[in-house]
Protein backbone atom coordinates (compact mmCIF):
# COMPACT_ATOMS: atom_id res chain seq x y z
CA UNK A 1 0.00 0.00 0.00
CA UNK A 2 0.72 3.65 -1.05
CA UNK A 3 0.96 6.17 1.93
CA UNK A 4 2.23 8.96 -0.16
CA UNK A 5 0.34 12.30 0.40
CA UNK A 6 -1.30 13.95 -2.79
CA UNK A 7 0.65 17.26 -3.41
CA UNK A 8 0.43 20.34 -4.89
CA UNK A 9 3.03 21.35 -7.89
CA UNK A 10 3.31 24.87 -9.17
CA UNK A 11 3.38 25.37 -12.95
CA UNK A 12 5.22 28.73 -13.17
CA UNK A 13 4.50 28.98 -16.94
CA UNK A 14 0.85 28.81 -16.68
CA UNK A 15 0.33 29.88 -13.53
CA UNK A 16 -1.40 27.07 -12.24
CA UNK A 17 -1.67 24.33 -9.98
CA UNK A 18 -1.15 20.98 -10.35
CA UNK A 19 -2.84 17.79 -8.34
CA UNK A 20 -0.15 15.08 -8.18
CA UNK A 21 -1.17 11.88 -6.67
CA UNK A 22 1.16 9.07 -6.60
CA UNK A 23 -1.93 6.68 -4.93
CA UNK A 24 -4.06 7.50 -8.06
CA UNK A 25 -2.12 5.48 -9.86
CA UNK A 26 -3.84 1.94 -8.14
CA UNK A 27 -7.41 2.89 -8.42
CA UNK A 28 -9.54 0.73 -10.75
CA UNK A 29 -10.29 0.93 -14.40
CA UNK A 30 -13.74 0.22 -15.46
CA UNK A 31 -14.49 -2.52 -12.73
CA UNK A 32 -16.12 -5.59 -13.62
CA UNK A 33 -16.56 -6.98 -10.22
CA UNK A 34 -19.81 -5.84 -7.70
CA UNK A 35 -20.39 -2.56 -8.36
CA UNK A 36 -19.18 -0.32 -4.78
CA UNK A 37 -22.24 2.05 -5.10
CA UNK A 38 -24.78 -0.59 -5.12
CA UNK A 39 -27.11 -0.99 -2.00
CA UNK A 40 -25.55 -3.91 0.01
CA UNK A 41 -22.22 -2.91 -0.89
CA UNK A 42 -19.98 -2.65 2.56
CA UNK A 43 -19.93 1.50 2.22
CA UNK A 44 -23.75 1.55 0.72
CA UNK A 45 -25.46 -0.11 3.78
CA UNK A 46 -28.51 1.03 5.03
CA UNK A 47 -31.55 3.40 4.06
CA UNK A 48 -31.03 5.78 1.97
CA UNK A 49 -31.70 7.55 -1.93
CA UNK A 50 -28.68 9.78 -2.50
CA UNK A 51 -25.77 8.61 -0.61
CA UNK A 52 -22.23 10.95 -0.05
CA UNK A 53 -19.45 8.75 0.37
CA UNK A 54 -15.53 9.69 0.89
CA UNK A 55 -13.92 8.99 -2.44
CA UNK A 56 -11.65 5.93 -1.66
CA UNK A 57 -8.91 7.12 -4.39
CA UNK A 58 -8.72 10.84 -3.40
CA UNK A 59 -6.93 13.31 -5.36
CA UNK A 60 -6.74 15.51 -2.45
CA UNK A 61 -6.56 14.77 1.24
CA UNK A 62 -7.75 16.75 4.53
CA UNK A 63 -4.83 15.89 6.15
CA UNK A 64 -2.35 16.19 3.34
CA UNK A 65 1.10 15.85 4.35
CA UNK A 66 4.30 18.68 3.53
CA UNK A 67 5.65 17.35 0.36
CA UNK A 68 8.85 15.78 1.02
CA UNK A 69 10.23 18.25 -1.81
CA UNK A 70 11.88 21.16 -1.07
CA UNK A 71 12.31 22.86 -4.52
CA UNK A 72 14.12 26.40 -5.49
CA UNK A 73 12.08 29.24 -7.10
CA UNK A 74 10.84 29.10 -9.91
CA UNK A 75 9.49 26.02 -8.75
CA UNK A 76 7.23 25.70 -5.71
CA UNK A 77 5.17 22.55 -3.78
CA UNK A 78 2.17 22.91 -1.69
CA UNK A 79 0.10 20.37 0.40
CA UNK A 80 -2.84 18.85 -1.31
CA UNK A 81 -5.42 19.83 1.24
CA UNK A 82 -8.88 18.84 0.27
CA UNK A 83 -11.94 16.74 0.29
CA UNK A 84 -12.60 14.53 -2.60
CA UNK A 85 -16.39 13.14 -2.17
CA UNK A 86 -18.56 10.78 -4.44
CA UNK A 87 -22.65 11.38 -4.74
CA UNK A 88 -24.01 7.86 -5.49
CA UNK A 89 -27.54 9.67 -7.22
CA UNK A 90 -29.53 6.66 -6.73
CA UNK A 91 -30.10 3.12 -5.62
CA UNK A 92 -30.56 1.80 -9.38
CA UNK A 93 -27.11 0.60 -11.30
CA UNK A 94 -28.39 2.30 -14.10
CA UNK A 95 -29.39 5.01 -16.02
CA UNK A 96 -28.99 9.14 -16.25
CA UNK A 97 -30.15 12.11 -14.32
CA UNK A 98 -33.34 12.28 -16.44
CA UNK A 99 -33.86 8.88 -15.19
CA UNK A 100 -34.66 10.04 -11.53
CA UNK A 101 -38.38 11.62 -10.54
CA UNK A 102 -38.30 14.99 -10.59
CA UNK A 103 -38.28 15.25 -6.48
CA UNK A 104 -35.42 12.80 -6.53
CA UNK A 105 -33.22 15.11 -8.60
CA UNK A 106 -34.39 17.55 -6.06
CA UNK A 107 -32.62 16.03 -3.90
CA UNK A 108 -29.50 15.02 -4.84
CA UNK A 109 -29.35 18.78 -5.96
CA UNK A 110 -30.22 19.58 -2.36
CA UNK A 111 -26.82 17.42 -1.30
CA UNK A 112 -24.61 19.67 -3.75
CA UNK A 113 -25.96 22.72 -1.81
CA UNK A 114 -25.11 21.17 1.64
CA UNK A 115 -21.86 19.65 0.76
CA UNK A 116 -21.13 22.76 -1.20
CA UNK A 117 -21.89 24.93 2.08
CA UNK A 118 -20.56 22.45 4.39
CA UNK A 119 -17.15 21.70 2.60
CA UNK A 120 -16.83 25.39 1.73
CA UNK A 121 -16.88 25.99 5.48
CA UNK A 122 -13.87 24.09 6.31
CA UNK A 123 -10.61 26.51 6.60
CA UNK A 124 -8.07 25.49 3.60
CA UNK A 125 -11.21 25.14 1.48
CA UNK A 126 -10.95 27.63 -1.30
CA UNK A 127 -13.32 26.16 -4.06
CA UNK A 128 -15.88 23.70 -3.81
CA UNK A 129 -16.56 21.82 -7.58
CA UNK A 130 -19.25 19.72 -8.21
CA UNK A 131 -19.19 17.90 -11.16
CA UNK A 132 -20.09 14.58 -13.24
CA UNK A 133 -18.55 12.38 -15.44
CA UNK A 134 -20.67 9.92 -17.64
CA UNK A 135 -19.60 7.50 -20.52
CA UNK A 136 -17.09 4.73 -21.12
CA UNK A 137 -15.00 7.57 -23.30
CA UNK A 138 -15.18 10.02 -21.03
CA UNK A 139 -13.30 7.87 -18.33
CA UNK A 140 -15.63 6.79 -16.16
CA UNK A 141 -14.60 3.76 -14.38
CA UNK A 142 -17.58 3.42 -12.38
CA UNK A 143 -20.79 3.07 -14.19
CA UNK A 144 -23.61 3.46 -10.87
CA UNK A 145 -25.34 6.89 -11.37
CA UNK A 146 -22.81 9.52 -9.51
CA UNK A 147 -21.48 12.61 -9.67
CA UNK A 148 -18.11 13.80 -7.38
CA UNK A 149 -17.05 17.06 -5.24
CA UNK A 150 -13.43 18.33 -5.23
CA UNK A 151 -12.87 20.63 -2.19
CA UNK A 152 -9.92 22.41 -3.73
CA UNK A 153 -7.41 24.70 -1.50
CA UNK A 154 -7.18 26.94 -4.75
CA UNK A 155 -9.50 28.28 -7.30
CA UNK A 156 -9.08 26.55 -10.45
CA UNK A 157 -8.22 28.84 -13.78
CA UNK A 158 -11.37 28.21 -15.62
CA UNK A 159 -13.10 29.73 -12.57
CA UNK A 160 -10.69 32.44 -12.31
CA UNK A 161 -10.57 33.40 -15.74
CA UNK A 162 -14.37 33.68 -15.70
CA UNK A 163 -14.22 35.56 -12.35
CA UNK A 164 -11.42 38.06 -13.89
CA UNK A 165 -13.55 38.92 -17.16
CA UNK A 166 -16.75 39.18 -14.76
CA UNK A 167 -15.48 41.68 -12.89
CA UNK A 168 -13.86 43.39 -15.43
CA UNK A 169 -17.40 43.83 -17.38
CA UNK A 170 -19.31 44.72 -14.49
CA UNK A 171 -16.41 47.30 -13.53
CA UNK A 172 -16.64 49.00 -17.08
CA UNK A 173 -20.18 48.35 -17.62
CA UNK A 174 -21.86 47.93 -14.74
CA UNK A 175 -23.97 45.51 -15.52
CA UNK A 176 -23.49 41.45 -14.64
CA UNK A 177 -21.38 39.19 -18.18
CA UNK A 178 -23.85 36.17 -17.87
CA UNK A 179 -27.42 38.39 -17.05
CA UNK A 180 -26.63 40.67 -20.35
CA UNK A 181 -25.66 36.72 -22.29
CA UNK A 182 -28.62 35.72 -20.94
CA UNK A 183 -30.82 38.75 -22.49
CA UNK A 184 -28.97 38.34 -25.81
CA UNK A 185 -29.89 35.09 -25.85
CA UNK A 186 -33.60 35.38 -24.78
CA UNK A 187 -33.75 38.17 -27.23
CA UNK A 188 -32.02 36.09 -30.27
CA UNK A 189 -33.52 32.90 -29.45
CA UNK A 190 -31.56 30.88 -31.57
CA UNK A 191 -29.91 29.13 -29.33
CA UNK A 192 -31.96 28.35 -26.82
CA UNK A 193 -33.08 24.81 -26.13
CA UNK A 194 -35.29 25.10 -23.26
CA UNK A 195 -36.47 27.38 -20.38
CA UNK A 196 -38.36 26.86 -17.62
CA UNK A 197 -39.92 29.29 -15.15
CA UNK A 198 -36.25 29.85 -13.62
CA UNK A 199 -33.78 28.70 -15.76
CA UNK A 200 -32.30 28.83 -19.23
CA UNK A 201 -30.60 26.54 -21.10
CA UNK A 202 -29.07 27.46 -24.71
CA UNK A 203 -25.98 26.22 -26.49
CA UNK A 204 -22.89 28.60 -26.15
CA UNK A 205 -22.14 31.28 -29.07
CA UNK A 206 -18.60 30.44 -28.96
CA UNK A 207 -18.93 26.53 -27.79
CA UNK A 208 -16.19 24.53 -27.79
CA UNK A 209 -17.64 21.21 -27.68
CA UNK A 210 -19.65 20.60 -30.63
CA UNK A 211 -23.21 19.91 -28.18
CA UNK A 212 -21.77 22.58 -25.45
CA UNK A 213 -24.87 23.83 -23.31
CA UNK A 214 -24.96 25.75 -20.67
CA UNK A 215 -28.17 26.02 -17.99
CA UNK A 216 -28.04 29.82 -16.55
CA UNK A 217 -30.61 30.71 -13.67
CA UNK A 218 -32.52 33.97 -14.74
CA UNK A 219 -32.00 35.49 -11.50
CA UNK A 220 -28.23 36.85 -10.70
CA UNK A 221 -27.04 34.52 -7.91
CA UNK A 222 -23.88 33.45 -7.05
CA UNK A 223 -24.37 29.61 -5.98
CA UNK A 224 -26.84 26.77 -4.63
CA UNK A 225 -27.22 28.33 -1.53
CA UNK A 226 -29.02 31.61 -3.32
CA UNK A 227 -31.98 29.13 -5.05
CA UNK A 228 -35.17 28.51 -2.52
CA UNK A 229 -37.09 25.09 -3.19
CA UNK A 230 -39.00 26.30 -6.15
CA UNK A 231 -35.85 27.18 -8.25
CA UNK A 232 -34.08 24.09 -6.85
CA UNK A 233 -37.13 21.91 -8.47
CA UNK A 234 -37.02 23.88 -11.52
CA UNK A 235 -32.77 23.06 -12.05
CA UNK A 236 -34.18 19.43 -11.25
CA UNK A 237 -36.40 20.18 -14.46
CA UNK A 238 -33.26 21.35 -16.63
CA UNK A 239 -31.03 19.42 -15.82
CA UNK A 240 -33.25 16.39 -16.42
CA UNK A 241 -34.18 17.97 -19.66
CA UNK A 242 -30.75 18.27 -20.72
CA UNK A 243 -29.54 14.90 -20.25
CA UNK A 244 -32.58 13.54 -21.71
CA UNK A 245 -32.08 15.78 -24.67
CA UNK A 246 -28.82 13.99 -25.04
CA UNK A 247 -29.84 10.84 -25.09
CA UNK A 248 -32.58 11.71 -27.43
CA UNK A 249 -30.06 13.19 -30.10
CA UNK A 250 -28.77 10.02 -31.41
CA UNK A 251 -29.87 6.45 -30.91
CA UNK A 252 -27.72 5.94 -28.03
CA UNK A 253 -26.57 7.51 -24.20
CA UNK A 254 -24.79 10.26 -24.55
CA UNK A 255 -21.43 10.71 -22.44
CA UNK A 256 -21.09 14.31 -21.10
CA UNK A 257 -19.08 16.34 -18.57
CA UNK A 258 -20.83 18.58 -16.36
CA UNK A 259 -19.66 21.05 -14.17
CA UNK A 260 -21.48 23.55 -11.41
CA UNK A 261 -19.66 26.91 -11.89
CA UNK A 262 -20.31 28.86 -8.41
CA UNK A 263 -18.27 31.32 -6.68
CA UNK A 264 -15.51 30.57 -4.84
CA UNK A 265 -16.13 29.82 -1.14
CA UNK A 266 -13.15 32.10 0.52
CA UNK A 267 -15.49 34.23 1.50
CA UNK A 268 -14.43 37.00 -0.57
CA UNK A 269 -17.65 39.34 -2.41
CA UNK A 270 -18.35 37.48 -5.52
CA UNK A 271 -21.83 39.78 -6.30
CA UNK A 272 -20.41 40.39 -10.03
CA UNK A 273 -20.38 36.55 -10.25
CA UNK A 274 -23.69 34.32 -12.00
CA UNK A 275 -23.57 30.93 -11.62
CA UNK A 276 -24.37 28.31 -14.09
CA UNK A 277 -24.32 25.19 -15.41
CA UNK A 278 -22.15 23.54 -18.49
CA UNK A 279 -22.24 20.73 -19.99
CA UNK A 280 -19.26 18.92 -23.06
CA UNK A 281 -20.80 15.85 -24.90
CA UNK A 282 -17.71 14.79 -26.80
CA UNK A 283 -19.29 13.87 -29.66
CA UNK A 284 -19.80 15.91 -32.60
CA UNK A 285 -21.59 14.00 -34.68
CA UNK A 286 -23.51 10.66 -34.37
CA UNK A 287 -20.16 8.53 -35.18
CA UNK A 288 -17.57 10.58 -34.75
CA UNK A 289 -15.96 11.85 -31.24
CA UNK A 290 -14.16 15.42 -31.20
CA UNK A 291 -10.62 15.54 -29.60
CA UNK A 292 -9.02 18.03 -28.08
CA UNK A 293 -5.53 17.56 -29.81
CA UNK A 294 -3.01 19.95 -30.94
CA UNK A 295 -4.76 23.10 -31.56
CA UNK A 296 -6.64 22.83 -28.27
CA UNK A 297 -3.98 21.29 -26.11
CA UNK A 298 -1.13 22.40 -27.57
CA UNK A 299 -2.22 26.13 -27.92
CA UNK A 300 -5.72 26.22 -25.47
CA UNK A 301 -7.89 27.33 -29.02
CA UNK A 302 -10.48 25.23 -29.85
CA UNK A 303 -11.68 24.89 -33.58
CA UNK A 304 -15.86 24.19 -33.63
CA UNK A 305 -16.52 22.17 -37.16
CA UNK A 306 -19.85 23.18 -38.11
CA UNK A 307 -21.75 25.41 -36.73
CA UNK A 308 -23.13 26.22 -32.86
CA UNK A 309 -26.45 27.50 -34.48
CA UNK A 310 -27.27 24.38 -36.58
CA UNK A 311 -26.49 22.17 -33.65
CA UNK A 312 -28.84 24.37 -31.36
CA UNK A 313 -31.86 23.54 -34.13
CA UNK A 314 -30.81 20.04 -33.50
CA UNK A 315 -31.12 19.73 -29.63
CA UNK A 316 -34.01 21.70 -29.93
CA UNK A 317 -35.86 18.80 -31.70
CA UNK A 318 -34.21 16.47 -29.84
CA UNK A 319 -35.39 18.67 -26.42
CA UNK A 320 -39.15 18.37 -28.03
CA UNK A 321 -39.14 14.51 -28.14
CA UNK A 322 -37.65 14.57 -24.73
CA UNK A 323 -40.01 16.73 -23.24
CA UNK A 324 -42.63 14.84 -24.29
CA UNK A 325 -41.19 11.55 -22.78
CA UNK A 326 -40.57 13.02 -19.75
CA UNK A 327 -43.86 14.68 -19.23
CA UNK A 328 -46.05 12.39 -21.18
CA UNK A 329 -44.49 9.95 -19.37
ZN1 LIG B 1 -24.28 -0.16 -8.96
ZN1 LIG C 1 -26.04 37.93 -13.48
FE1 LIG D 1 -18.72 28.85 -16.90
Amino acid sequence: MNEVSPELRWNPQLGDWVIVSAQRETRPWQLTTTCPFCPGAPETLGDWDVLVLPNRFPALEPKAEKPALKPKSPYKVSKANGVCEVVVETREHEGDLCDLSLEHMAKVIEVFKSRYQKLGSLSYVKYVLIFRNKGAVIGVSLHHPHSQIYALPFTPPKIRRELNNAKRYMRRSNRCLFCDILDFEKSDRIRVIYENEAFTVFTAFSAMWPYETHIYPRRHVQSLLDLDGEERLTLADSLRVVTATYNNLFDFDMPYIMVFHQKPVDGKDYGFYHMHIEFYPPYRDKEKLKYAAGIEWGAGTFTYDGSPEERAQELKEACLKAVRKLKGG
